[in-house]
This record gives C-alpha cells, sequence and structure tokens, in this order.
C-alpha cells in the first residue's frame, strides 16, 4: 500500500489545484450575480473564460491520466465504497469525459455564456428577445458541438443530460415524464376546476428588510450554517460554493408578494446545507460536491415544499411570522396561511408555480431543448412555439416574452439541453427521500411542530450528504431509499396534501 501512497498524493495535490482553480471562478460568477458594475461585464466574461479553459487543461494533463492508471491495482483492492477507490473511480469518469473535449471550446463556451447572460439580463425587462437571438442561435450551435464530442448517442441531447443527471438519457426521462403527466393532469384539472384560493394575504405589502430578516431567521432554524455560509440579493436566487466552508446562497425580494423571498431561502438553502454537510476530507477534489442536478434539487425541494409548505412547520413556525407582520397577518388563521401558500393554479413562471403545475413547466422546457438540439425547432420559431405550447398545456396565453421564453436564465448563460429535467427528478426524489427518513423517525413530523428539524437533517447528512459525488445519482438512491427511483411516493404525497386540501 504504502507504495502508492506518494502517487495518491501526488494525485490529490494536483486535483485540488483543479478545484480551486473551479471555485475561484465560482467566486467570480457569484460577483458577477451580485455586486459587479455592469460595465465589468466584457472583462470578466473574458476572465473566466481564461480560468476556465486553463483549470480544463489542468485537469485533463496527461499527468492526471498516467497516475489514475498507476492508482487502479490498488483502487481495485480496495472496497467499492472506500474513500481511495470511489476517488480513483469518480475521477476517471470526469476525466475520460473532460478528455474529449478541448481547452479551447471550454474558453470559449464560457466566454459565450458570460456575454450572453449579460444580454438576456439587458434584454429580459425590456421585454425583446431579438436582444438575445443571435446569442441564442450560437449557443444553440456550442450545444450541439459539444454533444458531436460523444458520438454514438441515441439522441443529441443525451451527452448533455448525462453531465447532469450520469446515466440518464433522453429515452428515459422521457418515458418517466410520460408516466408522471399521466397522474398529474387530472389532479390538475380537479384542483382548477374549482374557485381558486383566495391567497390576497401572501399579496399585501411586506417590507423588504423585515422579508430578508425572517428569511434568514428560517433557514438557519433548518440547519443552514452561517459560519459556513451568507445571504446576498440577486436577480435569480442561486446556491454557489468557494469550499466545503464557504456555500453562499442568494435571495431576492419583492415587497407584494411575501412567498418568494422566503421560499426562495429555504429552497437555496436546501442546496447549501447538502453541500456543507459533505465530509471535510473530501474538500477540493472531485468527491467533493452533490452528486447529480436531480438528487441536488430534490434537497432543495425536501426542504422549500414538503418540510416548508408543510401544515406541521407553519404550526410552528406561524406564531412568529404572525408577530413578526402583526399588521397584515391580522385575523389571518392557520388553515387560511396555509391554503394560501399552497394555492394551485395555472400560472406563467415556473419558479412562482406551486408542486402540481411546476412538473408541466419543466415537461414543456425539456421537450423544446430536445426539438432544438434535434433541428425540429428554429431559435426564431422559438417565442410563437413557447406561447402555443403555454396555451395547450396551461390554458393561458403568455401576455410576452418577458414571462415566456426569457424567463429562466437556463439557456442564456448555459447550453441547451440537460438544463431542466433534474427539477422533475429532483420533486420525485425529494419524496422517495423523505419517506425513507419518515421510515427511519416516524417521529420526524411531531418534531417538526416543535421546530426541531435536526432529525431529518441528521438523516440527511447520514443517507446523503456526506457522500458528495462518492456514489452516483442511481446508487445513492438505492442506498438511501432502499429502491430504484420511482414515482410512486411522490404521486402519494401529493394525492393526500392536495387531496385534503382541495377535497379530492
Ligand atoms: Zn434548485
Amino acid at each position: 500500500m504504502a507504495k502508492y501512497d506518494e502517487k495518491l498524493q501526488e494525485l490529490k495535490t494536483r486535483l485540488l489545484e483543479v478545484g480551486d482553480l473551479t471555485h475561484i471562478n465560482a467566486l467570480l460568477g457569484w460577483d458577477q450575480a451580485t455586486y459587479m458594475p455592469s460595465g465589468g461585464a466584457e472583462a470578466r466574461g473574458r476572465q473566466s473564460a481564461l480560468l476556465a479553459q486553463m483549470t480544463q487543461e489542468k485537469f485533463i494533463d496527461k499527468e492526471i491520466g498516467n497516475l489514475l492508471d498507476d492508482l487502479q491495482p490498488y483502487a481495485d483492492s480496495l472496497p467499492y465504497d472506500s474513500d481511495d477507490a470511489s476517488l480513483i473511480r469518480v475521477t476517471r469518469v470526469q476525466y475520460e469525459r473532460d478528455l474529449k473535449v478541448p481547452p479551447k471550446f471550454i474558453g470559449e463556451l464560457n466566454e459565450h455564456g458570460a456575454r450572453s447572460y449579460q444580454a438576456w439580463s439587458e434584454a429580459r425587462p425590456a421585454n425583446d428577445f431579438n436582444k438575445v437571438r443571435d446569442n441564442l442561435e450560437k449557443t444553440l450551435d456550442l450545444s450541439r458541438q459539444l454533444a458531436e464530442y460523444y458520438p454514438g448517442y441515441e439522441n443529441i441531447a443525451d451527452p448533455l443530460i448525462d453531465f447532469a443527471d450520469y446515466g440518464m438519457k433522453a429515452s428515459s426521462v422521457r418515458k418517466l415524464f410520460a408516466d408522471l403527466r399521466e397522474q398529474l393532469v387530472p389532479i390538475v384539472r380537479a384542483i382548477t376546476s374549482q374557485p381558486p384560493t383566495d391567497n390576497s394575504v401572501l399579496l399585501k405589502h411586506y417590507p423588504e428588510a423585515e422579508q430578508l430578516a425572517f428569511g434568514a431567521e428560517v433557514v438557519k432554524q433548518l440547519g443552514y450554517d452561517f459560519s459556513r455560509g451568507r445571504i446576498d440579493k440577486t436577480h435569480h436566487p442561486f446556491m454557489t460554493k468557494f469550499s466545503l466552508g464557504d456555500v453562499r446562497i442568494t435571495t431576492r425580494v419583492k415587497e407584494d408578494d411575501f412567498g418568494d423571498c422566503l421560499f426562495s431561502n429555504m429552497h437555496e438553502a436546501g442546496h447549501a446545507m447538502y453541500e456543507q454537510g459533505i465530509d471535510m476530507s473530501y474538500e477540493g477534489l472531485p468527491l467533493g460536491g452533490g452528486t447529480s442536478s436531480g438528487v441536488h434539487e430534490s434537497q432543495s425541494r425536501l426542504w422549500e415544499n414538503i418540510v416548508g409548505r408543510s401544515r406541521g412547520f407553519w404550526e410552528y413556525m406561524y406564531p412568529t411570522v404572525q408577530a413578526r407582520f402583526p399588521e397584515q397577518l391580522k385575523g389571518v388563521s392557520l388553515d387560511a396561511f396555509y391554503a394560501a401558500i399552497n394555492k394551485v393554479e395555472n400560472s406563467l413562471i415556473r419558479t412562482d408555480s406551486d408542486e402540481v403545475t411546476y412538473n408541466l413547466h419543466v415537461m414543456l422546457r425539456f421537450d423544446f431543448e430536445l426539438q432544438l438540439l434535434e433541428g425540429s425547432l428554429a431559435i426564431r420559431d422559438l417565442p410563437e412555439a413557447w406561447h402555443e405550447r403555454f396555451e395547450h398545456d396551461f390554458g393561458i396565453v403568455p401576455p410576452d416574452d418577458k414571462d415566456g421564453v426569457l424567463q429562466d436564465v437556463h439557456w442564456y448563460a448555459d447550453v441547451i439541453g440537460g438544463s431542466f429535467q433534474g427539477y422533475t427528478l429532483g420533486n420525485i426524489l425529494s419524496a422517495q427521500f423523505y419517506n425513507a427518513a419518515l421510515k427511519a423517525h416516524p417521529s420526524i413530523p411531531d418534531e417538526m411542530k416543535q421546530g426541531k428539524f435536526s432529525t431529518l437533517h441528521g438523516w440527511l447528512r447520514e443517507n446523503i450528504y456526506r457522500h458528495g459525488s462518492k456514489f452516483t445519482a442511481p446508487e445513492i438512491i438505492e442506498r438511501a431509499s432502499g429502491s430504484a427511483l420511482t414515482i410512486e411516493p411522490y404521486i402519494n404525497y401529493l394525492k393526500t396534501k392536495y387531496g385534503a386540501l382541495y377535497k379530492l
């Protein structure tokens, strides 16, 4: 074993440098989205692209390949789940995947992403799709090129889906989504044919400072560690990480909408608690991040929805929020408040949509990604296609592009393909993981009513968080829940909760 020590150390040293460069680039991205003046955009894009290219060059260095080869017999001599064997296994998968893409292309992709993001952040408020059209055409070209570095796919979207959700393909996602859709649509119909829930109590004036303070207080109680994190304001909330000791979230506030800041916070804190819970010995290494976009999203949705929109949680939290906003919530019962935060309706914006309709927003985007990549839909026809499909699925026509095709940042900052399926996988998995936690600790719902979240947090840390990327998504799902991904727990969760709320 001793003969491998030096090589393993050499591998870790090199990988840590790659990790550090990646995190430095994340810091540039965080700054761009929070405090950077718009005049900094062009240089920032160039700097970020340079770093991304350098990071890629460093990672696909031949020496890392040699070290992985030399260490393979050592890995083979260890149990599958040992840290060293896992580091070598997971690094090899990433190495072989990244080796196929030239660093220059990664640089180009990043530079374009920064430029396109800047154009989008001006185009959206201006409701002007034409301002981003050329950029989006180029994004589509680059996305196709990226996929082409992985020939032999069944669908051109497959390599891009696989980056985000290892092991999934267009065909498997399609099948899963079709099964889910079949169950969801009747529930949506049954609810939206009823008179709409009154949620006007959430739409009163809630001052920004109070919302920010309350939002921070809530995530602290859930278990987000402020000694290793902080919250800043941004246009589009996100979580980012510069090390396991610095995992940040961002938020936004609408003074006429109580839910926006609070539920964004719980969502992003769910992502952040996952990263904060990773074994510290994985710091800066390929094992030291969440394992897939679907598993990551399961953690944000679990805290945002299964906990944060549950009646038990608000039995505990409602007196606090009433004390903080006495005027706004005077005479509003817990049941009325609970119904308001769980209002189901056909609405325009994915991130504001309720748990029941949310997945239909994802399916629409997933289908468009496939059509764009396959070439059956052109960028210039996208706004119109969006309007048509939206009317078909939701019965409403978006009044403009701002709240239509321009609403999500993803295609304007990254690639087209693999960007959205993780959200629905996350919803499905949030219920599957929560069920497994309940099985181990049936006391969790009662504890929540007392404001105690540590048992649930502890189970998640033990079974999911601490492993980082040591296991693939299918492996962690099986290990943590005892079965492969299944839509049953999620459908049961929705039917039970919304069946009671809407007397279905
Ligand atoms: Zn998320």
